[in-house]
């Protein structure tokens, strides 16, 4: 059943008397329909209230969707046409970002709590990435290597078919971006499964998707709960790969399910990122790194720097001016524009944070700031926690071993280089590592030494969409980002052509 509009976008507004809504139907074979699964509250982390109600797809939908989605990739002539031609479309969808910037970075706000200024830059992001992967099709080589033979060798990428985009609650717009966007330029159609969370801006995204001259079809948008949607994307035979973002057991399991069907997964999971201060950084940019590192997001982000190690001639110091200036961020709704740390994704997700500090009282460690829930009463009926600092505990603690995710930090002084490397590297993770230091050699020999995909000297969370991102470990599998990362969306292809004119010598004719 094709149903009609309920709230049209509205360009450009740089505030709104109302709740920006979006448009409460899936996307399936080209046509916007009532979801036909259970109807799924979304609320404002930042007061409770109700956002939307949104009628989550049902399992059969999702099995129709991604047949429809197979039959619109097949037909159309997306995966055939010229990649110049591509990248108009592509070109199209982040204008259409762009104009609607303002709104898209209101509904992120309202449904994930992060500040709009944090959304308003996601949404920049989407649309940059859009712009990106335009050019990076466009611009894309296949290979014509040096002959070995009577022959000459080229390599080409052609699409894979349908690509399952899973994603997570916390930047849903840039992690739905990183996928749609290389998963479309290599000529793909796309399912998209947001999170149960925050499923409004994925929605609102593939609206705009819609308007573009994109054929019909060729974008799914799924929303519902991992376990009944997710299960059936992951085992259905028409999905040709599976691009997921999110925690480290969904992405097993789904590396399980991909073997058995013997199709490429990109897993960009989890992370517990350690954050080194040596003896002669910058204290002042080495101190906002660390604060920006952990608590930015309300800490809710893979990349994280929740493990501190600072160097024990001046942890003492490094660590008292930390907690000052953490007890003196503001903890706030994300629409407030003095707000640093907006609240949590979901009370859920508060009351997980909130249980793993009281663990870590229990382990031994002391709570330096932090470790409750705000006492201010505007803030009694958001999901608020505060900034928190703890320290007094082992690398080996649960504390420092599993990720929070969330706003807490555990700090550990070091010794020496031995000493940091080793507790550095002492976790199942290896997403990303920050370095505070002016000493080039010293940088340059503690990046290679310690395991993580991404390191960042005298800087941190600092993200380039040219640059591949990758995880080590229990922190992923594949590539994200970059030339690369399109060619993840492609399968490679080697045609052999022959030089000779004469017959092959084989046989008694040869
Ligand atoms: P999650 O694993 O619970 O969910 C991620 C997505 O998977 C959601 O859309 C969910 O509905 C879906 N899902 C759940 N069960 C599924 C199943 N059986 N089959 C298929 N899909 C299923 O993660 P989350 O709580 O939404 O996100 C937080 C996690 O994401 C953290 O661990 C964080 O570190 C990670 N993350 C990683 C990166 C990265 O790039 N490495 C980026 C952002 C978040």
């Amino acid at each position: 059943m094709t149903v009609t509009l309920q709230t049209s976008s509205r360009n450009s507004h740089s505030s709104f008397s109302a709740l920006p809504q979006v448009r409460n139907a899936i996307r399936l074979g080209g046509e916007w329909v009532h979801g036909e699964g259970k109807l799924y509250t979304v609320t404002n982390p930042a007061t409770g209230e109700l956002v939307q109600e949104i009628n989550q797809a049902s399992a059969e939908q999702a099995k129709q969707a991604i047949d429809l989605a197979y039959t619109a990739w097949r037909e159309s002539e997306w995966r055939t046409c010229y990649p110049h031609d591509r990248a108009l479309v592509l070109h199209q969808i982040a204008g259409l970002i762009d104009d609607n910037l303002e709104r898209l970075a209101w509904i992120q706000t309202l449904n994930t709590g992060k500040t709009l200024k944090e959304t308003r830059a996601l949404v920049g992001s989407a649309a940059k990435t859009f712009r990106y992967y335009a050019a990076a099709v466009e611009t894309q080589e296949g290979t014509l290597t040096t002959q070995r033979g009577p022959w000459q060798t080229q390599t080409t990428f052609e699409p894979l078919g349908v690509v399952a985009a899973i994603t997570p609650w916390n930047s849903p717009i840039a992690s739905d971006a990183q996928k749609i966007a290389p998963a479309l330029a290599a000529g793909n159609a796309v399912v998209v499964k947001p999170a149960e969370w925050t499923p409004l801006i994925s929605m609102a995204l593939m609206e705009l998707v819609t308007q573009s001259d994109l054929p019909d079809g060729l974008v799914t948008i799924l929303p519902g709960k991992g376990s009944v949607i997710g299960d059936v994307i992951t085992s259905h035979p028409k999905v040709s790969k599976i691009a997921f973002t999110g925690g480290t057991s969904t992405g097993r399991r789904i590396a399980h399910e991909a073997a058995e069907r013997l199709i490429p997964t990109t897993l960009e999971l989890g992370g517990k990122s350690p954050t080194v201060v040596l003896e002669d950084a910058n204290l002042e940019q080495a101190l906002q790194g660390v604060l920006y590192g952990i608590f930015s997001s309300s800490g809710q982000s893979c990349i994280a720097g929740s493990r501190l190690f600072v160097h024990q001639s001046l942890y003492r110091e490094f660590v008292e001016e930390l907690v000052r200036r953490t007890t003196a961020l503001n903890i706030g709704p994300g629409t407030d524009p003095d707000t640093d740390v907006g609240p949590l994704v979901h009370t859920r997700h508060r009351d997980s944070v909130a249980a793993y500090v009281e663990r870590a009282r229990a382990e031994g460690g002391t709570v330096l700031c932090g470790g409750r829930v705000p006492a201010d009463p505007a803030l009694a009926a958001g999901s608020y926690y505060e900034p928190t600092i703890i320290e007094g505990l082992t690398n080996s603690s649960l504390t420092a071993q599993e990720e929070i995710f969330g706003p807490v930090l555990v700090c550990i002084p070091f010794a020496d280089e031995e000493d940091l490397v080793e507790q550095a590297n002492d976790t199942v993770f290896g997403l990303a590592a920050g370095i505070w230091t002016p000493n080039f050699f010293r940088a340059q020999r503690l990046a290679e030494r310690i395991d993580a995909g991404t390191v960042w000297i005298n800087t941190y969370k600092q993200f380039s969409i040219s640059t591949p991102f990758t995880g080590f470990g229990d922190s992923g599998l594949g590539l994200d980002k970059g030339r690369a990362g399109l060619a993840e969306y492609s399968k490679r292809k080697s045609l052999y052509w022959g030089t000779s004119e004469e017959p092959m010598s084989w046989g008694k004719h040869g």
